[in-house]
């Protein structure tokens, strides 16, 4: 599970090593919701992404202005996805799944940005 998401948050990539604790297992689909616990339907998460996310599986695309299925870490690679610019240290959606995952989940919410810079001082992003 931790290995084959290399470590990652799957959502943000927060790398689990640099934590004093595991990774949550998130269920993309939610329980709730009629998610089951198949492989398929778990992601890697930071407590931040999961805390975010809760039984969201989609949101409003101010873009487009439909709502929009999250980033599904099982359907679609995050580089497809998302862009990070390593001078700001945002994340940047780059498809409407990409951009309603950076809002709800608050990818670049204060925390997640002043960690992120150190994780890219460290050389450990993304
Ligand atoms: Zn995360």
């Amino acid at each position: 599970m931790a290995a084959r998401a290399d470590r990652r948050c799957e959502y943000c990539r927060a790398p689990e090593h640099i934590f004093n604790y595991a990774f949550e297992v998130e269920h993309i689909q939610p329980r709730a919701a009629g998610g089951n616990d198949a492989l398929d339907n778990l992601a890697l998460s930071c407590a931040s992404c999961n805390s975010h996310k809760a039984t969201t599986t989609s949101a409003l695309d101010e873009e487009t202005r439909q709502m929009t299925a999250l980033f599904h870490p099982r359907q679609g690679r995050w580089s497809e996805h998302f862009r990070y610019d390593s001078e700001t240290g945002l994340v940047q959606g780059i498809t409407p799944a990409g951009r309603v995952t950076v809002t709800r989940l608050r990818l670049n919410s204060d925390f997640q940005l002043r960690a992120r810079h150190h994780w890219i001082q460290l050389k450990i992003y993304p």
